[in-house]
């Protein structure tokens, strides 16, 4: 095996190693029992990769029942044995990453630079990360604060999670979904998007190669309207952590609460990317840039509004354009890439019908085509002169498609940035501490940057306000989430007839 072979043919040889099914239950793979037949597509070529029978129902109910098993030794474990698996875990993620990065970009079209720079050295951070928060669940100290008892606090596994994850970022979505779970001593039934499953399963194996029990993590591949359901609406599932749109989050949440079930809601977003007169105009193009395209700009925090104060505006234009035009859209296993294709042709002809209908109240200065190649396209496209209330500053386009529009003064920034229904992450870009400071105050929203946009990190919270969702990804913010707390009261008197027994009957006789 060549280890630095990120070719095409090497990722195809890595799909293959999963050929034994695309249904990760108890420790191994099998294929669905569905009856529908299933095929990953590369979207850089068109072409089918890996084939699979999906989840059916009776798939996600096994899949439950592994992980329901597998729940009392994995809560019994020890912090310490957690954390121990874990850290084996991330050693093993490690060792695989140019499989896990090449896989990656075959199922998702994701350029290798991003693969190997981005989503696979972020999952293993975070691995490493809730391999040492396993060993540090934070709670209120025990005291006497009745007076006559001790109370304490103990944080406990919710039970089996039931994870849904979207396909932007497979991997590092199963990441965020399965670790904090796993750290806290649940098990986890995880659904990824059907169209990329592949990452999802190697890091389930990787999970039980690591010395994590078969049965812990387990990877159920189906569709949503069919799985999906199955797995939300299932009676042995205790919480459903959801990554997605917002249309089918409230769908979930529906489901979910039927069954009263806790819930996690990551969804969509629209991010505001506001650029103040005082900003530095170069680093606030850059990041625009870099912000909208990323990931081909099929990204929840993506820059997607970007709103300039007068005096910058028509030059913040001309520089994104600039650097937009210079882009190299191209095949994901060349080391030149800057821009792979999108996910689907599905999502490439959505984009495009977002920026077809735009043309007819806004204007396209660059791209709002797809290139004469073979695969699902699009070239970064900036558009300008759209009104606040249209389309392609409201809805999530999730494509590389950036706006600008202009504001006056700064209280018009603020709000034109909170005028969507979407609160999951922004960015202000001025060197104007008092500005900074009005801005992250002002802006509601889960994350805002400052004079950046796009960075995450482990130790830190990622969610939504609003219409995005609630629940927190990453951090120990996102590890309590996964956890119930219980409040313990321990009498320390040893009396028959205690003093707030009074409340109920009169006393007789001495305490
Ligand atoms: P999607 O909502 O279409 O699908 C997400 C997942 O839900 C998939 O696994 C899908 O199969 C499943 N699903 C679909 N219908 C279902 C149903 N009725 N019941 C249960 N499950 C169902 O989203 P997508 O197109 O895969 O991903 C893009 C969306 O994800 C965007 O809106 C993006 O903003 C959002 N996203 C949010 C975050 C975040 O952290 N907030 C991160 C990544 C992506």
């Amino acid at each position: 095996m060549d280890h630095s072979d990120h070719s095409r043919d090497a990722a195809i040889e890595v799909a293959a190693g999963l050929r034994a099914g695309a249904q990760y239950i108890a420790g191994r793979l099998r294929p669905g029992t569905s009856g529908r037949h299933h095929e990953v597509v590369d979207p850089a070529t068109g072409e089918a990769v890996y084939s699979c029978e999906l989840a059916g129902p009776a798939d996600v109910d096994a899949a439950v029942a592994a992980a329901r098993a597998a729940l009392p030794q994995w809560a019994g474990a020890t912090p310490g044995e957690r954390s121990q698996a874990m850290h084996r875990f991330a050693e093993v993620l490690a060792g695989r990453a140019r499989e896990l990065a090449l896989a990656e970009s075959l199922q998702c079209g994701k350029p290798v630079r991003l693969t190997t720079g981005f989503d696979v050295p972020g999952t293993i951070d975070n691995t490493a990360f809730f391999a040492g928060a396993a060993r540090r669940l934070q709670g209120q100290a025990a005291a006497e604060y009745s007076g006559d008892h001790t109370s304490y606090v103990r944080r406990e596994p919710v039970g089996v999670v039931g994870s849904i994850a979207p396909w932007n970022y497979p991997l590092q979505m199963a990441a965020w979904k399965v670790l904090p779970a796993v750290a806290a001593g649940n098990t986890v039934v995880l659904k990824p998007a059907e169209l990329t499953p592949l990452t999802s399963l190697m890091f389930a194996q990787a999970a039980t190669e690591a010395g994590i029990p078969a049965g812990v993590v387990n990877v159920v591949t189906g569709a949503g309207r069919d799985a999906g359901e199955h797995l939300v609406g299932h009676p042995d599932v205790a919480m459903t952590s959801f990554t997605g749109s917002t249309a089918v989050g409230k769908r979930v949440a529906e489901i979910a609460t039927r069954t009263v079930k806790r819930l996690h809601l990551e969804l969509g977003g629209k991010a505001p990317f506001v650029v103040f007169d005082d900003a530095d105009l170069q680093a606030a193009a850059h990041g625009a840039v870099a912000g909208a395209l990323i990931n081909t700009g099929q990204d929840c925090t993506a820059a997607t509004r970007a709103y300039v104060q007068r005096p910058l505006y028509d030059a913040f234009v001309t520089a994104v354009a600039d650097l937009f035009n210079a882009v190299t859209c191209g095949d994901p296993f060349d080391p030149a890439t800057d821009l792979g294709p999108l996910t689907s042709f599905a999502q490439r002809d959505r984009v495009a019908a977002f920026v077809d209908r735009a043309r007819s109240y806004a204007t396209v200065v660059t791209g709002g085509t797809a290139p004469d190649a073979k695969g699902a396209y699009y070239r970064p496209t900036l558009i300008t002169g759209a009104a606040q209330d249209s389309e392609v500053v409201r809805s999530e386009i999730f494509g590389p498609v950036l706006v600008v529009l202009p504001f006056d003064t700064d209280e018009e920034g603020l709000r034109l940035a909170n005028d969507t229904p979407y609160g999951l992450a922004a960015s202000a870009w001025t060197r104007d501490v008092y500005r900074a400071g009005r801005a992250t105050r002002e802006i509601a929203a889960g994350c805002v940057w400052v004079n950046d946009h796009i960075p995450i990190i482990s130790e830190m919270p990622h969610g939504g306000y609003r219409a995005s969702g609630y629940g927190k990804d990453m951090s120990a913010y996102s590890f309590e989430e996964y956890t119930q707390v219980k409040h313990v009261m321990l009498d320390n008197t040893g009396q028959a007839a205690k003093g707030w027994h009074r409340t109920v009957f009169a006393l007789r006789g001495e305490r």
